[in-house]
């Protein structure tokens, strides 16, 4: 799905407003969670600058050795990711080692370094083998004040000396303001203007504390779009939760590159990160995103900088966190089961994970059941299965169930369907006599309750009406995963 036309010709352009062109529109179907797309937009036309050895650097716990950083650059290459930026080389005399070790890899990524906007970092740099340089300089009023104590003017002059030195080595060259959005508009149109008249690759918007929201950014890179030809890069702080849905914007309003990190770590609670950035623009334009990065790189990455880093790989993650994929209530189940779009935006198999269908818990419905019943291979009719799960929701209700206990009650009561003794066999072995007790009031309470066959009811209507929509399921839809869940 092309969101950036919904399937409609997109207006003639010159091929250059965007900076880099505008993409054919294919797959004319439309879904209502596309992007509202215009001319503009270039969410299905955007590059990933690639931060976590610059930006990820400073997030609190990170030091990463020779070793790990070729590690990282080689696995973020390996995922597609089209730039590669790194510490400036001006930092230490081992991050320019490091940044010489990696340019000398031969990856396909670009490597870039980023770098204050200032001469002597700038030939350092140049001499590193970098494909280009990513300079900045802080333009609001309080770095201005409190960290560089430079005027507009020097900032310009020393600008235009740096850009056309890095230039003159035939570098890509990218020139950024620091805390954009607390800077001067009139200020940032200016110097922005200036560089783009000398031949600047990119300039860059940076929201380097986290205060801006989607709108404002949209306006901002909206604005800027008009004023320079050049590509338009954009680095969105986490601080109060934006940072995805800024780069989605700015995309929106004809930003060209994004810069990420994975897991987002960077200074303080970090930036974009990789696989939420990721996971939104594969919702906008799948088959874009599947062109371009080998998503199921992205666990093994994560998985690498998170123990790199020395931290958990946060349970609510985009696409990797444990629970990413789990669906637990009933009427979820049964829906999932029938049709995976019902409940998922995203197809774990495109990332190379699987969905785990929780059947489990009081919240369990008879649809989860009967596919873990087939999965245990045993042979039961529908209404034996309703009664089975019946007594697992009472069961659940009492106490916690684990898979091996859920699929205890479900073999005892197997057994019992056709056991020719008069004893029934105990749906649990391990029951103390007051659960004994307990199970037998709930197992009666819940076969009287009408709501949970309401419930099947209305499962069974949502899912007709999306059947009768043409939601396709994703495609080899396998059910019902234990713990350790297999799916397409
Ligand atoms: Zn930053």
């Amino acid at each position: 799905m092309c969101p950036s036309c919904n399937g409609e010709v997109p207006p003639a352009t010159d091929g250059k407003v965007n900076g880099h062109g505008h993409h054919t529109p294919h797959n004319p179907r439309r879904q209502p969670f596309a992007s509202v797309g215009d001319y503009l937009s270039n969410v299905s036309n955007f590059k990933i600058i690639e931060s976590t050895l610059r930006e990820g650097e400073q997030f609190a716990n990170a030091f990463f050795d020779t070793d790990m950083k070729v590690k990282i650059a080689k696995a973020l290459d390996g995922f597609g990711v089209e730039y590669i930026e790194l510490t400036s080389p001006a930092s230490s005399e081992q991050s320019r080692k490091d940044c010489e070790i990696i340019c000398n890899l031969g990856l396909k990524a670009k490597i870039l370094t980023h770098v204050r906007c200032h001469m002597d970092d700038a030939r350092i740099a140049v001499e590193t083998g970098v494909d280009g340089l990513d300079i900045v300089i802080g333009t609001s009023p309080q770095l201005m004040q409190h960290s560089h104590g430079k005027s507009m003017d020097y900032i310009r002059d020393t600008a235009l000396e740096v850009i056309d030195f890095v230039k003159s080595k035939g570098l890509e060259c990218r020139f950024s303001s620091e805390d954009s959005f607390r800077s001067d508009l009139v200020d940032l149109l200016n110097i922005y203007s200036i560089v783009a008249k000398v031949g600047v690759n990119r300039v860059g918007i940076a929201d380097t504390i986290g205060c801006a929201n989607p709108r404002q950014v949209y306006d901002l890179v909206r604005t800027l779009r008009g004023v320079v030809q050049c590509d338009i890069e954009c680095h969105f702080h986490n601080d109060t939760g934006c940072s995805i849905a800024n780069a989605y914007c700015a995309l929106e309003a004809g930003a060209t590159h994004i810069d990420t990190s994975v897991l987002g770590i960077g200074e303080r609670n970090g930036i974009t990160p990789l696989g939420g950035f990721v996971a939104r623009m594969l919702v906008a334009d799948r088959d874009y995103v599947r062109s371009k990065y080998d998503l199921t790189k992205l666990k093994a990455i994560e998985d690498l900088v998170a123990a790199a880093v020395e931290i958990n790989v946060p349970f609510n993650n985009y696409i990797t966190g444990f629970c990413a994929f789990t669906h637990k209530a009933g009427i979820h189940a049964k829906a999932i089961l029938a049709n995976p779009t019902t409940y998922e935006i995203i197809n774990p198999a495109d990332f190379g994970m699987t969905r785990y269908v929780h059947f489990t818990s009081r919240l369990t419905g008879w649809n989860a059941i009967k596919s873990r019943v087939n999965q245990l291979g045993l042979d039961m009719t529908d209404s034996q299965i309703k009664s089975c799960t019946v007594r697992i929701k009472a069961m659940a209700d009492i106490r916690h169930l684990a898979i091996e206990d859920t699929d205890a009650i479900i073999n005892a009561f197997y057994e019992n369907l056709y056991s020719e003794q008069n004893d029934e066999k105990p749906l649990l072995e391990d029951m103390t006599a007051d659960e004994k007790i307990r199970f037998a009031q709930k197992e009666a309470e819940l076969s009287q309750e009408p709501e949970s066959q309401h419930l099947d009811q209305i499962v069974d209507q949502q899912t007709n009406v999306l059947a009768n929509h043409g939601v396709n399921g994703h495609e080899g839809v396998n059910v019902l995963n234990g713990e350790t869940a297999t799916e397409t």
